[in-house]
């Protein structure tokens, strides 16, 4: 096949693969069967980027608690982990900073710091990562709602970013006023990461509508295809 003709064929197996994961975001599993053996020969045609998930905080880090005591860390790993399984399913490399709960260092030799170092540097020793950091928000009040997308520095991070919160916001949020915003400098993970980077807040704990919805794994797994969908259009230079 010519090279240009190539081209068009991975991008239109691309293209039907993300539609098969929003199809999958909506029900239709049907759909999203049928179409799971094109991504695979699309993943033969060409070496994809790794997809690297990193469930934020973990172990002796919970993150964000809710009132009834449920763990920002857990609720990121579960979203993680459907992401991955997800991934795989499609034939789309990942790499997780964690897999499950377990400390990485004894409580004395843990620093917040040490381990944001971690996974920047998981991420930037990973060959053509695309970083897909996943967080909950929190808030002193319950009023605020809704899912954010920060994104790193670069050109790339911004253009995943604004297309994840719009695929977010047109899927599952159409009442989300908020908009994708530049991560914070301070932020150390967006800062460092040395490659496509976004970090998605999913929702607020502090806020009871979203603590119910980001409990429910029906919701992740739709959350976890949003995240995927947004990864293949990226990946594919493809907006729907
Ligand atoms: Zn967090």
């Amino acid at each position: 096949m010519e090279q240009e003709s190539v081209q068009k064929a991975i991008a239109r197996q691309r293209t039907l693969a993300v539609l098969a994961a929003l199809a999958m975001l909506l029900g239709s599993f049907w759909f999203a069967r049928t179409m799971a053996p094109q991504q695979e020969t699309v993943a033969l045609l060409c070496r994809p980027s790794c997809l690297v998930i990193d469930p934020g905080h973990g172990g002796l880090d919970g993150g964000a608690i809710a009132y009834n005591g449920v763990k920002e860390s857990d609720l990121n790993l579960d979203i993680a982990l459907k992401l991955q399984d997800l991934a795989s399913f499609y034939g789309v490399e990942t790499r997780m900073t964690r897999q499950d709960d377990k400390p990485r260092t004894s409580a004395q030799e843990y620093s917040e710091h040490e381990d944001l170092v971690y996974r920047a540097d998981f991420a930037g020793q990973t060959p053509n990562a695309v970083l897909i950091s996943i967080h909950q928000n929190t808030f002193p009040t319950s009023q605020p709602s809704g899912a954010q997308v920060l994104y790193g520095p670069d050109a790339e991070s911004r253009k995943l970013g604004e297309l994840t919160h719009r695929n977010l916001i047109e899927a599952l949020q159409p009442q989300n006023r908020r908009v994708a915003e530049p991560a914070p400098k301070s932020l150390y993970l967006t800062a460092h990461a040395n490659c496509p980077v976004i970090l998605v807040e999913c929702g607020f704990l502090s806020n009871l509508g979203d603590l119910q919805l980001l409990s429910d794994p029906n919701y992740q797994r739709s959350l976890s295809a949003v995240l995927l969908a947004s990864y293949l259009q990226y990946t594919a230079g493809t907006i729907l």
